[in-house]
């Protein structure tokens, strides 16, 4: 199914649980010299502008990322996050929003590799092109693939360097994709057990995504974290994401604590009604 356009949502709370976390997980595995692997099945279109006619439909980011930008006191992990919107909008005023390829860029230093996957032809176009602008020296450091990341990511795994993030980021319009996350991280782990896999899954009302995240605490015996943020009621029409979650295996281990103190912080500042709540639980050996 392609007919998802993720500028729609650019920037919307969804963005900004799994952005944080992403840019904790890439920081965290920065720190060491040794090369690390970031690889995305599904990039979308790597920056998006929020006043373009998609972002601005629904304006999602409104109720994300901009009740962030104005605030004083983040917690370190949102502050994190937000340091790098702001790298993106040197003039001061929230104008693009970065995708997770733009994140892993900023990330990742020359020695590590990103692969990204993206099935939609019009994404993959603005992508490349994007890319292609950040790609200014001459042995590029990202592999761009229009195609399904799903069968394209077990064709690199192990990475070389045995450090890598991967992340599983479906739209899950098709309800097959809730099944195809779980097959391919089953597959993903017996090639690469030791990497950092983060699934993003969206809070809707459908039996595949209330048992979504019970399914994924029992893949692996491996060390697990699991954060949810619900910052609205779920509507009466059935219809609509009132949150969504992430999943981590493998997690760093200064996650959880940083987690502890910005899922609370969240709630309060893009809770939409007072059903607004957070979820964080882990596991680990
Ligand atoms: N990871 C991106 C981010 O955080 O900025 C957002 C990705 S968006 C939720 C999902 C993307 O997956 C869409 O751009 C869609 O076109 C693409 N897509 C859908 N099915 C795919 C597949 N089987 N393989 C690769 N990309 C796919």
């Amino acid at each position: 199914m392609l007919s998802y356009r993720h500028a729609f949502h650019a920037g919307n709370h969804a963005d900004v649980l799994k952005h944080s976390i992403i840019v904790h997980i890439l920081r965290h595995l920065a720190q060491k010299d040794k090369a690390l692997w970031y690889l995305d099945t599904h990039a979308g279109a790597g920056v998006y502008e929020l006043f373009s006619a998609y972002a601005t439909k629904n304006a999602e980011y409104e109720t994300g990322i901009a009740r962030l930008w104005t605030q004083r006191d983040l917690p370190p992990l949102l502050a994190e996050y937000v340091a790098q919107i702001r790298a993106l909008n040197p003039a001061g005023d929230l104008r693009f929003y970065p995708g997770s390829p733009w994140l892993a860029w900023q990330l990742t230093r020359s020695q590590d590799r990103l692969r990204l996957f993206e099935l939609h032809p019009t994404e993959i176009k603005v992508l490349r092109d994007n890319f292609s602008q950040l790609e200014t020296d001459q042995k590029p450091r990202a592999l761009l693939s229009a195609g399904d990341g799903f069968t394209g990511l077990k064709t690199l795994l192990p990475p070389p360097p045995r450090r890598a993030l991967v992340l599983l980021d479906p739209s899950y319009e098709d309800k097959q994709d809730y099944q195809r996350v779980l097959d391919t991280l089953q597959q993903s782990l017996r090639r690469f057990a030791t990497g950092t896999y983060a699934i993003w899954y969206p809070q809707v009302q459908r039996l595949e995504s209330q048992r979504f995240a019970e399914q994924l605490k029992k893949i692996s015996e491996k060390s697990w974290l699991h954060a949810s943020l619900q910052t609205c009621q779920p509507s009466l029409d059935g219809y609509g994401l009132y949150g969504s979650g992430m999943f981590i295996l493998n997690p760093p281990y200064a996650l959880a604590e940083n987690l502890k103190v910005a899922l609370p912080y969240l709630v309060r500042i893009l809770g939409q009604d007072a059903t607004a709540t957070f979820k964080l639980e882990q596991h680990t050996i």
